[in-house]
C-alpha cells in the first residue's frame, strides 16, 4: 500500500526510482548472512581494513608530528597498537565464525564488547580507553564500507539514496548516472548535504523523519522535491500523474536553461554579476565559464574532505592554478578551510564539542593551526602568479581576527618575495559575514578587506538561533525573518556607502524568489551554484531597479516572515509569467 512521508524541501525535481538505503553512520552496517566457505575471504577483507585503518592512522600520526608534543602523538601509538592487538583480532574472527555474518557484524559487535568492559572500569585512564576502541572500530569499519559503497552504488541501477544524512565525503562516492534522487532522515534545507544535492541537480528530500524504518531497501518510490513529499510503493495512477508531471517539468526547464546565455542586466540597464559557488576542482567540468561573471565561492574544504591527509603546499598550488586556469580573466574567489561544524575531516581529529556550531570551525581552527592556514596561503598566492584570485575568509567574528589575517597575508607575501617564488601581488582579502557580531562592526572591518560576501547560511543560524542541521526547528529556520532581512539591508548600505565590492555566497543568492529583494537592497553580485542561474539570471532580467526597490521596502514592512515569503513567491511566478510570454533576446 502506498505511504506518502513528508520532510523538508531540498532540491526541486521528481524522481522515480527504488530507493536504496546507503548508511552513512557506522552504527548503522549492513548485515547479510555469508555460507562457512565466505569465511576466509571475510578474514581477509579484516585484514586489509585494518591494515589501510592502520596506514592512515601512520599518516596522521607522521603529519601531526610537528604541531602535536610527543604526548599526544602517543594517542596514535596506542591506536596503532590496540590495532593490532592479536586478542582483538582473534575475538573478531571467532565472532564471524560464530555468527556467519558479513566481518562489519563482527567488528562491530566485538568493539562493543570492549567499549562496554572499560566504560565500566573504575579508573578512568582505563574508561578512556574506550574511545580508543570505538575510533579503531570506526576507522576498521569505515575501511570496509567505503569498498563496499563504491561497489553498493555502481551497480547499474537507478536508485534514490536514503541514509540518515548525505555527507559531503559521499558526493565522491555517488554514480552519478544512476542516482535520481535523494532523501534523508535529517538535516535542513541549508545543512551542507542539502547544498551538496542542490548543486549537483539531484531532486531531494531532507527531515523525513523514520524513513529508514519506514520504507524498506528496494522499494519504489516517488520523491517530489518541491513538495517534500515521498510516496513509497505508489498507485499506478498517482504513479502516471507524476510521470506527467516530471515531463513537463523538463520541458520548463529545458526553456529556463536558454536563458543562461542571455545579459544579466535589468530592463532599466543595471548589470548584475552573477558567480558559481563551486565545492572543488571537478565541478568546473560541469560549467559553462561564458555563463558565469567569475567564482563567488571556492569551498576548499571539500577538496581536503574528500582526502585522506592534508594536501601538500605543491598539491594545493596545482589544485587553485587549475581553477584559475580555468577562469581565465575572471575572478576565483577561494575561501579558506572552513571545516569544524557539519564539515569533519577524517584526518584532522577536533575534540567532540558540546555546540560544534558554536565552537572551534572556521577561521578560529585556521588561526589556531597556523602551519595549515600559512601553507594555504601560500599555496593561493603562489597559484594566482599571473591569473586573479582572491581570499574569503569563513566564520570571521572579530576585527582583531581580520588584522590579524592581514598581517599573515602581508608576511607570507614577503616571505615569497624574498625567495624570489613567482607569487601574485594583487591577490584581495576580503571576509565572510556570517557571524551577526561582524556585521554589527561592519563600519571598522570595512576599512581593512578588500571585499565582502555575506554567508546567509550561517547568518541565519546564528541571527535566529536556530540549528541549520536541525528537523525540529526546520520551520523555523528561515532568511525571510524580517531580522535577517534587515541585515542584509544595512549591510548593502554600508558596502554601498563605503565603495567595498559586497556579494551574497549563501543558497539565498540562487534562489530565484529572493532575486528581486536582493536587487532591492542593492545588492550586484550573487554566487549560487549554477544549476539556479538560468532562474536568477530570468528574474534579473524582468523587474526594473526601481520595482525591485519598492517590492524590498515592502518586504522590510511585513512582521510575519511566511507573509514575506508568499509575496517573494507572487513576485517570482509573476516574473515565470512574463519570461513565457517575452521575447527580448539581446546577447
Ligand atoms: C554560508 O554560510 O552561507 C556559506 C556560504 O557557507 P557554508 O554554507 O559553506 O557554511
Ligand atoms: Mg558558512
Amino acid at each position: 500500500m502506498a505511504i506518502k512521508l513528508r520532510g523538508v524541501a531540498a532540491a526541486p525535481g521528481i524522481a522515480i526510482a527504488p530507493l536504496v538505503h546507503f548508511h552513512g553512520g557506522l552504527e548503522f552496517i549492513p548485515a547479510r548472512q555469508i555460507g562457512s566457505e565466505d569465511v576466509a575471504a571475510e578474514k581477509q577483507r579484516l585484514s586489509s581494513a585494518i591494515a589501510t585503518a592502520s596506514k592512515s592512522i601512520q599518516r596522521l600520526r607522521h603529519e601531526l608530528s610537528s604541531s602535536l608534543s610527543a604526548h599526544d602523538t602517543k594517542i596514535y601509538d596506542a591506536q596503532l597498537a590496540l590495532l593490532h592487538d592479536q586478542t582483538l583480532i582473534d575475538d573478531m574472527f571467532k565472532q564471524l565464525e560464530e555468527d556467519e555474518k558479513n566481518v562489519e557484524v563482527a567488528v562491530q559487535r566485538v568493539i562493543s564488547r570492549y567499549e562496554k568492559v572499560f566504560e565500566g572500569m573504575e579508573d578512568v585512564a582505563m574508561r578512556e580507553k574506550a574511545a580508543d576502541f570505538r575510533d579503531v572500530g570506526r576507522q576498521v569499519l569505515s575501511a570496509l564500507m567505503a569498498k563496499e559503497r563504491s561497489v553498493y552504488i555502481s551497480g547499474g541501477q537507478d536508485y534514490i539514496f536514503a541514509a540518515d544524512e548525505f555527507l559531503p565525503s559521499d558526493a565522491g562516492l555517488i554514480d552519478r548516472e544512476h542516482i535520481r534522487g535523494i532523501v534523508t532522515a535529517r538535516g535542513g534545507k541549508y545543512s551542507h548535504g542539502a547544498i551538496l544535492a542542490r548543486s549537483l541537480g539531484i531532486p531531494s528530500i531532507v527531515a523525513v523523519e523514520d524513513l529508514l524504518q519506514t520504507v524498506q531497501n528496494g522499494t519504489r518510490v516517488i520523491l517530489d522535491g518541491e513538495n517534500a513529499v515521498l510516496i513509497s510503493d505508489p498507485e499506478e495512477e498517482e504513479l502516471g500523474q507524476y510521470e506527467r508531471r516530471a515531463q513537463e517539468q523538463d520541458e520548463a526547464e529545458r526553456r529556463v536553461f536558454e536563458v543562461r546565455f542571455l545579459s544579466s542586466m535589468t530592463p532599466d540597464g543595471t548589470s548584475v554579476q552573477l558567480m558559481a559557488n563551486v565545492e572543488g576542482v571537478r565541478d568546473l567540468e560541469h560549467i559553462e565559464s561564458k555563463v558565469i561573471s567569475g567564482i563567488g565561492l571556492f569551498r576548499t574544504e571539500f577538496a581536503f574532505m574528500e582526502r585522506k591527509q592534508f594536501p601538500s603546499e605543491e598539491e594545493q598550488v596545482q589544485m587553485y592554478r587549475k581553477a584559475i586556469q580555468w577562469a581565465g580573466d575572471k575572478m576565483v574567489t577561494f575561501r579558506t578551510l572552513d571545516i569544524g561544524g557539519d564539515k569533519p575531516l577524517t584526518y584532522f581529529r577536533t575534540p567532540s564539542e558540546r555546540n560544534p556550531v558554536l565552537g572551534w570551525r572556521g577561521l578560529r581552527i585556521s588561526i589556531d593551526w597556523p602551519d595549515f592556514f600559512y601553507t594555504q596561503i601560500r599555496a593561493i598566492l603562489r597559484a594566482s602568479a599571473g591569473g586573479r584570485a582572491r581570499i574569503m575568509l569563513p566564520m570571521v567574528t572579530s576585527v582583531t581576527e581580520v588584522q590579524h589575517c592581514r598581517q599573515i597575508l602581508n608576511v607570507i607575501s614577503k616571505d615569497l618575495e624574498e625567495s624570489g617564488e613567482e607569487y601574485s601581488k594583487d591577490v584581495q582579502l576580503g571576509v565572510m559575514i556570517e557571524v551577526p557580531a561582524i556585521a554589527l562592526v561592519l563600519d571598522k572591518v570595512l576599512p581593512l578587506v578588500d571585499f565582502l560576501s555575506i554567508g546567509t547560511n550561517d547568518m541565519v543560524q546564528y541571527l535566529l538561533a536556530v540549528d541549520r542541521d536541525n528537523p525540529r526547528v526546520a520551520n523555523l529556520y528561515t532568511p525571510y525573518h524580517p531580522a535577517m532581512l534587515r541585515t542584509l539591508q544595512s549591510i548593502a548600505e554600508q558596502c554601498v556607502a563605503a565603495d567595498k565590492p559586497v556579494s551574497i555566497c549563501g543558497e539565498i543568492a540562487g534562489d530565484h524568489h529572493f532575486t528581486p529583494i536582493l536587487i532591492g537592497f542593492g545588492f550586484r553580485e550573487l554566487s549560487m551554484s549554477p544549476v539556479f542561474l538560468p532562474r536568477v539570471k530570468l528574474m534579473v532580467r524582468t523587474y526594473p531597479i526601481e520595482e525591485c526597490q519598492d517590492f524590498a521596502q515592502e518586504a522590510l514592512r511585513h512582521v510575519d516572515p511566511e507573509e514575506t515569503r508568499k509575496m517573494a513567491s507572487m513576485k517570482a511566478k509573476e516574473g515565470w509569467s512574463r519570461f513565457m510570454g517575452d521575447n527580448r533576446q539581446d546577447g
